[in-house]
C-alpha cells in the first residue's frame, strides 16, 4: 500500500530526527527524502531536526519545483538524481555520520575487508568524487557511485543510503557507518585483507535470503 503524503512527512520527521538520537548526524547536516508520486518529500534546509514538523517538510518535483513554508534542503539535487534514475528507491538518507565521513576524506570507498559490505548490494561500497554541496555535479557524481549499490560514501563530505522505505534507508546508514568504523580500526594496524571476488560472490548469493521467512531459507539451502 502507497504512504499517504501525511504519514510519509510524519517518517520524515521520525527519520530525520533519529539520525541525531544515533548519533549519525550533527546539527542541521544531512538530510532525509522520501518519493511521493511523481515527486518526493524532502527536508527543509538548514532547520534544527528537534523543531521539525510535518508542516516543514517539502514537496518537490523531481525537476526542481519545491511547494512548501520552508526551503528544500540544498541536496534536493542528488535526491532528486536518485528517484529519476533508480525506479526500486522510495527513500533518500544523507548524513555526516563520523567514520563514514573520516574515510571519505581519504577519497576511498569501503572494500570488502569485512563481509557485510554486501549489506549496501556489492562487493564495495564506493566513494563518489568531490563536488562542492548542492551542485548538479555531485548529484551526478553520487548516481554514478550509487550505480548497483544501495549506498556511497560522497568525498570529503558523508554518506548517502537508499532503500525502499525510510526505514531500510535509515538501517543501512547505520550499517554503513559501523562498517566504516570497523574499517578504520583495521587500517590502524596497515592494511586489511580484501575478500576476493568468489569470496564476495559467496556472501552476495548467501544475502539473498539472509533474514527471509524460514521456509524460504530452507528453499534456498536445499538449492545450494
Ligand atoms: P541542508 O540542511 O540544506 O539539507 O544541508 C545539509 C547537508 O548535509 C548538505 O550536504
Ligand atoms: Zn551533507
Amino acid at each position: 500500500m502507497t504512504p499517504t503524503a501525511a504519514l510519509l512527512r510524519r517518517q520524515i520527521v521520525t527519520t530525520a530526527r533519529a539520525l541525531g538520537v544515533s548519533s549519525l548526524t550533527h546539527g542541521t547536516s544531512g538530510n532525509v527524502s522520501a518519493r511521493m508520486g511523481d515527486g518526493f518529500l524532502v527536508t527543509p534546509s538548514g532547520f534544527p531536526y528537534g523543531q521539525m514538523t510535518p508542516a516543514d517538510v517539502v514537496a518537490m518535483t523531481l525537476d526542481g519545483r519545491a511547494t512548501g513554508r520552508r526551503e528544500p534542503s540544498t541536496e534536493w539535487r542528488f535526491h532528486a538524481a536518485i528517484y529519476a534514475a533508480r525506479a526500486e528507491v522510495n527513500a533518500v538518507v544523507h548524513c555526516h555520520s563520523k567514520a563514514a565521513t573520516a574515510v571519505s576524506c581519504h577519497r576511498r570507498g569501503i572494500p570488502a575487508f569485512h563481509y557485510m559490505v554486501a549489506v549496501a548490494g556489492g562487493t564495495d561500497v564506493r566513494c563518489a568524487p568531490y563536488s562542492t554541496f548542492g551542485t548538479e555535479a555531485l548529484a551526478t557524481a553520487a548516481v554514478a557511485a550509487l550505480e548497483g549499490r544501495r549506498a556511497c560514501l560522497l568525498a570529503n563530505h558523508g554518506q548517502i543510503a537508499v532503500g525502499k522505505d525510510l526505514a531500510s534507508a535509515l538501517a543501512l546508514a547505520g550499517e554503513i557507518e559501523n562498517l566504516a568504523d570497523q574499517f578504520l580500526g583495521a587500517l590502524s594496524i596497515g592494511e586489511p585483507v580484501v575478500l576476493s571476488d568468489e569470496q564476495m560472490a559467496e556472501v552476495l548469493r548467501k544475502f539473498e535470503t539472509y533474514g527471509a521467512p524460514a521456509a524460504s531459507k530452507r528453499r534456498g539451502s536445499a538449492r545450494r
